[in-house]
């Protein structure tokens, strides 16, 4: 089920690129991406997962504080920054992915350049 969807994912993404999408009304190719859930949901999801990152890693350094303070202090550090990197990374990505879905799902992702008519791509 899940390997199914991905899969049907990444034929719509080769098709997109093979395609080149043209403006329903007018027939001009030169159409713009708006991507906007996609960025928008790129940013929100970098700073959840930096702060849900951030946050696990803080949560390892109170256990740390108990078994020593000075493990306590380089692990902490060195948690924090890695975590809030990575959950970062990883929220950014999975934002990206989300928000891409919905900007080919529910939005009107397309717009004409010579006529400015918005339209989605499964239009
Ligand atoms: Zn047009």
């Amino acid at each position: 089920m899940h390997n199914l969807a991905l899969e049907r994912e990444w034929e719509s993404e080769h098709e997109l690129m093979d395609v080149t999408p043209r403006c329903p009304k007018c027939g001009s190719a030169h159409i713009e991406a708006r991507n906007l859930a996609r960025r928008f949901g790129g940013a929100i999801g970098a700073i959840a997962g930096t702060t849900s990152g951030a946050a696990l890693a803080l949560a390892g350094a109170e256990v740390g504080l108990v078994a020593g303070p000075l493990g306590a202090v380089l692990g902490g550090v060195a948690g924090v920054v890695i975590e809030a990197i990575v959950g970062g990374a990883a929220g950014c990505a999975a934002g990206s992915r989300l928000g891409d879905a919905i900007d080919r799902n529910i939005l009107h992702n397309r717009q004409c350049g010579a006529c400015g008519y918005r339209f989605s791509d499964k239009s």
